[in-house]
């Protein structure tokens, strides 16, 4: 029980002072938690989370509690039972439309610190929300958002067999989570978190 304690919070320590990657903009935000059944994957800090110190902390956050709250989590309850990864922990900066997409290299570099959250937890599912996220799950990353948003997916990751649930970006710029495929797809999601048998007991649904 020490050794997964101190494995822990040297495992904070070591994010929290990570300055790996020159271009990001900000320092690293992290929404972990010490114990968790399900971890969720978004894509990298906005320009605010590091302000509030935790990740889905603005305007994208509001679209993706709401969905939450759909069908019956709220954002609170969410916060204390899902470890909230992401594929980059840092702000990246602006690109012309939106916030810039983490490259390749720092993908990379920021790999190890899931993989450490992935093989601590032993998570039951995976909630990878927006592409990136989903990327990294996805053997094939030539797919389209209603191919694989409203399915359950099973596989193994750095040694663990989970089963994943992808979500699209809550960003407003995300055109396609307001088109008709697209609502349909993201509730249809929803609904298959909701009856995962893991939700249901941690969220007493
Ligand atoms: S994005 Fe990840 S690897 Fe890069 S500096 Fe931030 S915490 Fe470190």
């Amino acid at each position: 029980m020490k050794n997964r304690k101190s494995e822990y919070s040297n495992h904070l320590n070591r994010l929290l002072s990570c300055r790996k990657c020159p271009q990001m903009q900000g320092n690293p935000v992290h929404g972990c938690i010490p114990s968790a059944r399900v971890i969720s994957i978004g894509q990298a800090p906005g320009i605010h989370e590091e302000r509030f110190g935790k990740p889905f902390a603005y305007t994208a956050g509001k679209t993706l509690f709401g969905w939450f709250k759909r069908i019956g989590i709220e954002e609170e309850a969410f916060r204390s039972k899902v470890n909230m990864s992401a594929v980059c922990r840092c702000f990246p900066g602006k690109a012309k439309s939106g916030d810039r997409k983490p490259n390749p290299a720092e993908v990379k570099n920021c790999s190890e610190f899931l993989e450490f959250e992935v093989r601590f937890h032993k998570p039951e599912l995976i909630v990878p929300i927006g592409k990136l996220a989903i990327d990294q799950l996805m053997e094939n990353t030539k797919y389209k958002l209603e191919d694989v948003v409203g399915g359950v997916f099973s596989r193994e990751l750095y040694g663990v067999l989970i089963d994943w649930i992808p979500l699209p970006h809550p960003s407003g710029l995300n055109v396609w989570n307001h088109t008709d495929i697209g609502k349909a797809c993201i509730q249809r999601a929803l609904e298959k978190i909701k009856n995962h048998p893991v939700i249901q007991e941690e969220f007493s649904l």
